[in-house]
């Protein structure tokens, strides 16, 4: 009977729900991520979402798969990737549902963070091309792992998504995590990664990005020591550097950001975390 009940299971299942990655990482929500299933392809497939590429990894003698980040600013609906190999090219279809997000208030003593001055703006400027030229680099490697360690052990303190308010007026919403941890914690890079930027920023403080391959990157920031190099190599686990509360911070803690084809999403959701 069990079989049987099984069997049937399997029948009222897509082709590629027995994939993990699938099954662990496909939650196509505004800030999640899609995991569209590009077959068995003829050769080694690539894939494009909005014009930027996009990682693409081979499940285990099965199937290719595109690793989507999904904008938070997505609207719920039907979206597209268009995907190439040696047959041509491809337009696959993927739906994003909807997600609703938090609201957070929180009291800045330095009012210059909520409203920078002209010469901080103009810095500020600076720093978000930089950042985002390293959010835009497209490495060939492949990610040592999808399913990411906790870059440090502690409880979550701020979620990904969040709508913000600092001193009553609305900013961006949390590109990223926030982990709940003391200063001088050590913070472990969750997959293996390369160095690819270094910066101290009027927001993000003393801040390290680690490429892990094909567009996934990690971002940490609010750090108090840096312990890595420009262009280190960084085996899963290594160190990045401590805990802190650099830039616009209110106290210690982690913040982390992951990046695909060039959009913030959940870091949660690769460390099984996700709240739908
Ligand atoms: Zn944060």
């Amino acid at each position: 009977m069990r079989v049987l009940l099984f069997c049937l299971l399997c029948l009222a299942l897509p082709a590629h729900a027995d994939s993990y990655i699938s099954r662990l990482l496909n939650k196509p929500v505004p800030g999640g991520v899609a995991v569209v299933d590009l077959g068995a392809g003829n050769g080694t497939p690539t894939a494009s979402y909005q014009g930027k590429p996009v990682l693409v990894v081979h499940e285990q003698g099965q199937r290719w798969l595109a690793i989507v980040g999904v904008p938070l600013s997505s609207k719920a609906g039907s979206q597209s990737l268009v995907a190439k190999d040696a047959s041509g090219n491809r337009t696959l279809s993927f739906t994003v549902g909807s997600k609703h997000y938090a609201e957070q208030r929180i009291t800045l003593k330095n009012q210059r963070q909520v409203n920078p001055n002209p010469a901080d703006l103009k810095r500020i400027e600076k720093e978000l091309a930089e950042q985002t030229r390293a959010y835009q680099r497209f490495s060939p490697g492949t990610p040592s792992n999808l399913l990411l360690d906790k870059p440090v052990n502690g409880p979550l303190s701020s979620r990904f998504g969040v709508r913000r308010f600092f001193n009553g007026e609305e900013r961006n919403p949390h590109a990223g995590l926030d982990f709940a941890v003391a200063a001088g914690t050590p913070i472990k890079t969750p997959a293996a990664g390369k160095v690819i930027l270094i910066g101290n920023y009027f927001f993000n403080g003393n801040t390290v990005f680690v490429d892990h391959g094909q567009g996934f990157i990690s971002m940490f920031c609010h750090m108090s020591k840096i312990d890595v190099k420009l262009g280190q190599q960084l085996a899963r686990g290594g160190v990045v550097g401590k805990v802190g509360s650099t830039g616009r911070a209110t106290g210690p803690h982690m913040h982390w950001n992951i990046s695909l084809n060039d959009v913030r999403v959940d870091p949660a959701i690769f460390i099984g975390a996700f709240e739908p």
